[in-house]
């Protein structure tokens, strides 16, 4: 079977991989896509190592059930499952504790554990999540970057009618925003591709230079600086959760936390199984529409045009098994 791989360094191939095996207490998932993101072109580009090449890429992936292993019983062949692309142990303490996106000994999947990028994958039956049929295959292909950003709401503790700015409006930057939105806020975006802030603006955002101080400051874009920047906004006793990530320290002095009583936190991933769970909840209701942040479709054959893509398109590339 065909799967998507890095075969050197920033080079992508259509390879033939074996079959997966199904354990017992796995799933195979015909895959039907699989979104692209920033890990995958850093993948690509050598910026994140890979335990060996070739190695299958791709995490944010979705599919049927083909085969159910055989301690499995509340899963069937034929039911659509959207892929938690970590698999935490569930046995360390951070796990024990509900806090999994802390787990010692999590496997991520595209960088510890093969991508994917594949005809089929066998994975956890825990960790493939069922969705009503009723919900759109473009807005399955999003369950994992939005539980990413739902999940940094939910730890923000941002309420309704607060004033909230988001820092970058990639794809991350544009769930963040549909997630924030979701819960009766506005946010103000700040980006500089004029791209980017017209589908921010199409999705409900405001965009352009406000002074206006805010509770919450959301950085999305991994720019070095640009959280020092936007501190100078937030109000004393505000809260700055941080998704993006680059390697320059912070400027923002111990004097400036403490006399403007800030919080600044980091949110990474989310925690199992609750995240998926909710989000998922939340797309069977409708109360978002994540796919109108996928702007432009490849096919497998086409895997090396579409992680070229991504860094140049506003909004999601994604990857489609069909057609
Ligand atoms: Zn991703
Ligand atoms: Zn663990």
């Amino acid at each position: 079977m065909k799967a998507a791989a890095l075969t050197a360094p920033e080079r992508v191939d259509v390879i033939d991989v074996p079959e997966p095996a199904c354990g017992p207490r796995d799933v195979v998932v015909r895959m039907l896509g699989v979104g692209l993101c920033g890990t995958d072109t850093a993948v690509v580009r050598g910026r994140r190592k890979t335990p060996q090449l070739p190695w299958v890429l791709g995490h944010e992936g979705v599919g049927e059930i083909v085969a159910v292993g055989e301690s499995i019983r509340d899963r069937q062949v034929g039911q659509r499952v959207a892929v938690e692309p970590n698999y935490c142990c569930l046995s360390c303490d951070p796990c024990q504790a509900g806090f999994t996106s802390g787990c010692r000994k999590r496997n991520a999947v595209g960088l510890t554990t093969p991508g994917l990028l594949a005809e089929r994958v066998a994975v956890p039956a825990a960790f493939a999540h069922p969705i009503a049929d009723h919900v759109s295959l473009a807005d399955l292909v999003c369950v994992e970057p939005l539980t990413v950003a739902r999940a940094a709401v939910r730890r923000s503790g941002a309420r309704e009618q607060q004033h909230c700015l988001v820092l970058g409006a990639g794809s991350q930057g544009l769930l963040l925003c549909q997630s924030l939105l979701e819960i009766g806020i506005t946010p103000a975006v700040q980006e500089p591709h004029a791209g980017r802030r017209e589908l921010a603006m199409s999705l409900g955002a405001t965009v352009g230079d406000t002074h206006q101080e805010v509770d919450h400051v959301f950085e999305t874009s991994g720019a070095p600086g640009a959280l020092d920047a936007a501190l100078e906004r937030l109000r004393p006793g505000g809260h700055a959760t941080v998704v993006g990530m680059n390697s320059a320290p912070l400027a923002v002095s111990s004097h400036a936390i403490v006399s403007q009583q800030w919080s600044i936190t980091g949110s990474l991933i989310y925690d199992h199984p609750v995240d998926f769970a909710d989000t998922i909840a939340a797309l069977e209701k409708g109360a978002l529409e994540p796919h109108r942040v996928l702007q432009a479709r490849f096919h497998l054959d086409e895997a090396a045009e579409a992680f070229t893509a991504v860094a140049a398109t506003p909004g999601k590339c994604w990857i489609s098994f069909e057609g």
